[in-house]
């Protein structure tokens, strides 16, 4: 039945197989009648954009993680077309149509509000590319013929090929089959496969996640080998797939398979210190509860807020430790929050402004413990009050803290005026003291004190 369907369009262009995955037979020709993507469901941008180099006379299709999702009843989240014009030759197509990437090249059409990504058809790798000492490969930049823009993809279900203006997918490696059957399929070898690029190893692990799918035992099995390859990917590519994965909406059934898998220990300190922290447990299981609802119902979710919550019992656990060796307590949550995230950047490169906000959030929650005078006033006015106040409510939802203090922010927050002012504590004793101390003799040389604006 489903061999009827299959016509040979490409084989003729896929003269040299790719040595990842051959594909002998040619692409199978899937028709709306059969997978049920019709065009109304591809973007208008997407749509409009694939249409526009079709009427250049140019291949064009909506490819990879929008296709699968459809397939699969999520609603994508971007489009990336695939084509055999190049990336000049797509520019000039456009009128908003930019080139990005040095040694990669890609276009970026603007559709209204959207932006596609369009790319040239890619070639696998040869005996040429140039790899690490471990089979990783360092470039992928020349051009190829569709048929090897298909075996150079990672899983079956990301290599489909949809045509808006036909309602055809043109599927090379039986990814709707696939798909239906619940199973995420490596094309080619799954162990070189992974050589050349470890983090495709996460990527299964997300994409099994996110689309309920089952990763094939072939698939699956080298991976526990192989996480020690993860230690040679360069720490940016890291944060991107780990933010990716952890904003996937399946942020938890992530970490656990990520452990099922093993590879959490020793290969990310993040995921060591996120999986294997029974103190912290409960809290970054509400963390990411919480973060998957929200990117479920389609709301905004800070990488600064996550990270600082995965990260957080680490850094409390240190700062106890300073604190008990004789520092005192602000200075010790700082030098805290330096250790954790240096430790953290070796692998994982958490950018300047990610790691701003993550200290940001940390450095707020003792100030939520002063309740008298100006300082609950102060504290509303930082601009980054509202993520330090959700966090301190996971902290209390967790049973970290007690919580007469998020009671007494509500009814804080709640208040006006007169009100606010009455629900203000006293001075604590040794405030007091140090109060009257700063008025006789200015504190010279002291260091910064964060709890002060
Ligand atoms: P999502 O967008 O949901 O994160 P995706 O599969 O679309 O998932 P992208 O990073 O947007 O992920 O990649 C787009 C497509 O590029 C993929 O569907 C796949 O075909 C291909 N691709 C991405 N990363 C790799 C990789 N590491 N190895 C091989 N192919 C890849
Ligand atoms: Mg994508």
């Amino acid at each position: 039945m489903i061999r009827k369907l299959i016509h040979r369009v490409f084989g003729a262009r896929a003269a040299k197989p790719a040595p990842a995955a051959p594909a002998p037979e040619g692409p199978a020709l899937i028709q709306a009648a059969r997978h049920g993507v019709h065009r109304e469901r591809i973007s208008s941008g997407a749509r409009r954009t694939v249409e526009t180099l079709q009427q250049h006379g140019y291949k064009a299709y909506v490819v990879g993680g929008a296709v699968r999702d459809l397939l699969a009843g999520i609603p994508p989240k971007d489009y990336d077309v695939a084509t055999d014009a190049t990336p000049e030759q797509v520019r000039q197509c456009f009128r908003r149509a930019r080139l990005i990437g040095r040694r990669f090249q890609i276009v970026h059409v603007l559709m209204g509000a959207e932006t596609i990504e369009v790319a040239t058809f890619r070639a696998p790798h040869d005996e040429d590319t140039q790899t690490d000492a471990h089979g990783r490969v360092l470039r992928d930049n020349v051009f190829g013929t569709h048929a090897e823009d298909a075996a150079r993809r990672d899983f079956t279900a990301n290599a489909l090929y949809y045509d808006p203006v036909a309602e055809t997918i043109v599927d090379f490696h039986h990814g709707v089959a696939d798909i239906e059957q619940k199973t995420l399929r490596m094309i080619g070898d799954p162990l070189t496969r992974y050589r050349e690029d470890p983090v495709r190893m996460l990527r299964a692990v997300r994409l099994a996640a996110k689309l309920g799918l089952t990763i094939d035992p072939e698939a699956r099995r080298p991976i526990r080998d192989l996480a020690p390859l993860l230690e040679n990917v360069p720490p940016a590519r890291l944060f991107d797939e780990m933010l990716k994965l952890l904003s996937s909406g399946h942020a938890l059934r992530c970490l656990k398979q990520l452990r099922e898998e093993g590879l959490h220990h020793g290969v990310l300190p993040l995921l060591d210190v996120v999986l294997e922290q029974p103190l912290g447990q409960r809290f970054v299981v509400l963390a990411l509860e919480n973060t998957d609802q929200r990117v479920r119902e389609g709301k905004g979710i800070s990488p600064g807020f996550l990270f600082a919550t995965l990260l957080w019992h680490q850094t409390l656990a240190r700062w106890k430790k300073i604190e008990a060796a004789g520092e005192r307590p602000i200075p010790a949550l700082f030098q805290a929050m330096d250790e954790v995230l240096d430790a953290q950047s070796e692998k994982l490169a958490i950018t300047r402004r990610v790691a701003g906000d993550i200290k940001d959030i940390w450095a707020l929650q003792p100030r939520f413990e002063q309740r008298s005078g100006k300082r609950p006033y102060a504290l509303l006015e930082h601009e980054r009050f509202r993520a330090g106040w959700d966090f301190l409510q996971l902290r209390s939802a967790a049973g970290e803290i007690d919580r007469e203090i998020t009671d007494w922010w509500e009814a804080f927050l709640a208040a006006d005026g007169d009100e606010r002012a009455a629900l203000l504590q006293p001075p604590r004793a040794d405030e007091a003291k140090k109060r009257r101390r700063r008025r006789r003799k200015p504190a010279a040389g002291a260091p910064a004190a964060p709890v002060a604006d």
